[in-house]
């Protein structure tokens, strides 16, 4: 059995005195992708910000390699290997996209293998190498995703908190998302928890589905089963 990268525990969260996740219970097993669904509202963003440090949980436990990482500073949990690209992405418009993309390296302690990833992401994602001196602002929205990826994964990490990838994508370029995790999975190991509206990419890409309601997991299930159940998808899932 595969072990698990990151575990979440009677998770609780929330914004000031507004509670949000209720104990959030989960599993998400080394090298896999695991897909975090649910409608909105559910607590799926405050979810991945609690689980990168942006947000403070006020209960329960978050382990990362078997490390308890409450109270871990971000610049840390950065160098242990979690990367967070929120929603709306966070690219930087006025800086260019070399600039963008070296500040996923800020916190790398090896500044050779740092210049080594900021290759590969430029071999991974040709438009960059292209337009490595345009501004951020300047490009299209699948540019902009590309940016954010790219600069989550020059920091090297081991656990990629994605949030709404496809969000204002075409779906030509969601598609294409979904096949390079599939391919980062495969090829070293990634371990990514993706939160997407868009559950039919998400599922057909995923090992793992969690259903989120009301700030709870309500369901975790083989992807598999949630893809080829229909009763299942029903009840959780609404098609
Ligand atoms: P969506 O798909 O709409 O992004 P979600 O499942 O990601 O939904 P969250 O964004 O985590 O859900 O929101 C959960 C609850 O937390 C909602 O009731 C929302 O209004 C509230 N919330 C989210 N962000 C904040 C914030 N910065 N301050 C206060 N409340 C917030």
């Amino acid at each position: 059995m595969t072990a698990d990268l990151l575990t979440a525990e009677a998770l609780a969260c929330g914004y000031g005195p507004v509670p949000v996740l209720h104990g959030v219970d989960l599993r998400v097993p080394t090298g896999t992708i695991t897909a975090v669904i649910g409608a909105n509202g559910a607590g799926k963003t405050t979810l991945l910000r609690t689980l990168s440090g942006m947000l403070r949980p006020s209960a329960g436990r978050i382990l990362f390699d078997g490390q308890d990482l409450r109270g871990t500073p971000v610049e840390q949990l950065v160098r242990r290997g979690v990367a967070h690209v929120p929603e709306g992405r966070g690219v930087i418009g006025e800086l260019t996209v070399a600039e963008n993309l070296r500040l996923g390296a800020l916190w790398r302690r090896d500044r050779r293998d740092a210049a080594r990833a900021l290759d590969e992401v430029y071999q991974l994602f040709e438009p960059l190498a292209r337009r490595r001196r345009h501004l951020g602002h300047q490009l299209s929205g699948g540019e902009r995703q590309m940016l954010a990826l790219g600069r989550a994964l020059v920091a090297r990490p081991r656990l990629l908190l994605l949030d709404e990838p496809s969000l204002g994508l075409a779906p030509r370029v969601v598609a294409q998302t979904m096949a390079l995790l599939r391919r980062l999975r495969d090829d070293t190991g990634l371990t990514v928890l993706l939160v997407e509206q868009n559950v039919r990419s998400a599922l057909a890409v995923a090992d793992q589905g969690i259903v989120m309601s009301l700030g709870r997991v309500v369901l975790a299930a083989p992807a598999e089963r949630l893809r080829d159940d229909a009763d299942l998808r029903h009840a959780y899932l609404g098609f």
